[in-house]
């Protein structure tokens, strides 16, 4: 339940209550239905139908784009997840040459660490042009949004690669070290 909201019927001028998450009343002095318009803040006589059309297609086509927002970053999350897991994987077929003494997988490990490579280079162009860029707590599209997050992929790709490189290392440590 909202707050209780006193607003001036347009119609006669009689004050009329109306809850803060409610948008429509009837003047109880003259009958009139008031729509109330938050965007102005000013209450109008009748327009309820259309009213009720704006509020209804501005919902939805927030939910339409909360999903493509949701639908990327699952496909962002997928993709960097399997580049890292290449990755670690190719620095440990790699490390096994100088830290284990098995050079034979030293191929398998470049041509993972190519394929890693290949993968980044494809994803963080494509990732940021796809950007939806919707900021759904503003309801609005993000100004330069694909080129700060071509960016901001890239960067954060980076890093993520040093983790795994890391992590590599550290399973190597473990089973040679
Ligand atoms: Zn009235």
């Amino acid at each position: 339940m909202g707050d209780v909201i006193a607003i001036t019927c347009p119609h006669c001028g009689g004050q009329v209550e109306r809850a803060s998450n409610e948008y429509f009343a009837k003047c109880p002095y003259c009958g009139v239905e008031i729509a109330f318009n938050e965007i102005r803040e000013e209450a109008q006589v009748g327009a309820y139908r259309e009213r009720l059309d704006v509020l209804e297609q501005s919902e939805s086509t927030d939910r339409e784009k909360r999903l493509t927002m949701q639908r990327w970053v699952r496909i962002r999350n997928i993709s960097f997840a399997a580049m890292n897991l290449t990755n670690f994987l190719a620095f440990v077929l790699v490390g096994c040459d100088t830290m284990g003494g098995i050079d034979k997988w030293v191929p398998a490990g470049a041509l993972l660490m190519l394929v890693t490579l290949a993968g980044f280079l494809a994803a963080v162009p494509l990732l940021a042009v796809n950007y939806p860029g919707y900021n759904a707590l503003y309801k609005k599209e993000e100004k330069f949004g694909k080129v700060r997050m071509f960016f901001v992929l890239g960067g954060v790709g980076i890093g993520l690669f040093l983790l795994s490189a890391i992590a590599a290392y550290i399973v190597l440590s473990l089973l040679f070290g």
